[in-house]
């Protein structure tokens, strides 16, 4: 009963969720199981959402997180979003591995610039989150030691870099916009020669969804970011909604985790999602809002995005014979 409940106004934050690249690289894992059949390996999650690995096991995808996990066979074998190192490749031909790549067009872009500033002579700097499975794809594009992981301003100070050959950085593409400004800032002005990216390595959709939410947060009264908590680009824009001031800014995976001692007595919620996020969670939130609160909802869109990202080419041929 409507008449019940308290009134609340949702916000909608546009763009956010799906981006070219995770729709890229799902279709790539659907169409594989469709053309060749179950099983279809699938090494890391093809990108990081929880619900979106479930459904695709349902269908007959395997995750396993290293190679050697996957036997003798000739099922396909895809890598995720994220990108791998030039090893996992080699490795895969070695063993003969019918291996398909899914990372995401951004990512091979950033590579392919580290790989330029190396056979030019620089020493690369890569702006990151250790342990991020797209800064070990990125690191290990290149030979060890030619590539130094910095992840805040302070690094900047106490980075030690070969002192001839020149200097370059690139960055992982779902970082925070206004953090990473800073970064390139203060290694700007430590080393003034330093060559960067013509254009930004953090790619459109983290920032039109962070864009989304700075002018959504200072509008409402808590801020819901659907999303895993491995997806770096979620928590980034749970981050940007705290410091646009909006508190309680949340990262929530599904209806089921919503905490509602945090949004008792509020009058207006913002809802965003990350680039890995399906728009059908977004929609299972809103319902659990709707189940408490007279809600009425809102989309506020700061951009239009209509980037499309071809399957890989394995796919397309294999799709057209
Ligand atoms: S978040 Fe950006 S880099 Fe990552 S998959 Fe999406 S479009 Fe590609």
């Amino acid at each position: 009963m409507s008449a019940d409940k308290p009134a609340l106004s949702i916000l909608l934050c546009s763009p956010r969720g799906f981006c070219a690249g995770v729709v890229r690289a799902i279709d790539a894992v659907e169409q594989a199981l469709k053309i060749y059949g179950p099983p279809v390996y699938v090494r890391h999650e093809i990108v990081h959402n929880k619900y979106v690995v479930e459904n695709l096991k349902a269908k007959g995808a395997v995750f396993v997180e290293e190679l050697d996990e996957v036997p003798a066979t000739q099922a396909p074998v895809i890598f995720s979003a994220h990108g791998v190192a030039k090893s996992v490749p080699a490795a895969a031909k070695v063993r003969n591995l019918f291996a398909i790549d899914a990372t995401c067009p951004l990512v091979t872009k950033v590579h392919r610039e580290a790989e330029i500033h190396f056979k030019r002579g620089r020493h690369i700097v890569l702006v990151g989150h250790r342990g991020h499975p797209e800064v070990i794809g990125t690191m290990g594009q290149l030979p060890d030691g030619t590539v130094t992981l910095i992840e805040a301003v302070g690094d900047v100070t106490t980075l030690a870099v070969p002192g001839e050959g020149g200097l370059a950085y690139v960055t992982q593409t779902t970082l925070s916009l206004d953090d990473t400004r800073e970064i390139v800032e203060a290694l700007k002005t430590r080393f003034p020669d330093i060559v960067g990216p013509h254009k930004e390595d953090i790619c459109y959709a983290t920032t039109n969804r962070q864009e989304a939410v700075k002018v959504v947060a200072p509008q409402v009264d808590a801020m819901i970011v659907v999303g895993s908590p491995n997806s770096s680009n979620s928590q980034r824009l749970r981050e940007v909604a705290e410091r646009a001031g909006c508190t309680p800014a949340v990262l929530i995976q599904r209806a089921a985790d919503i905490d509602w001692s945090l949004f008792g007595a509020i009058s207006a919620l913002g809802i965003a999602a990350g680039a890995s996020a399906p728009e059908v969670l977004v929609e299972e939130i809103i319902d659990a809002f709707a189940a408490r609160y007279a809600i009425t909802v809102e989309t506020v869109s700061t951009a239009d995005e209509s980037v499309f990202f071809p399957l890989p080419r394995d796919l397309r041929e294999a799709a057209l014979s």
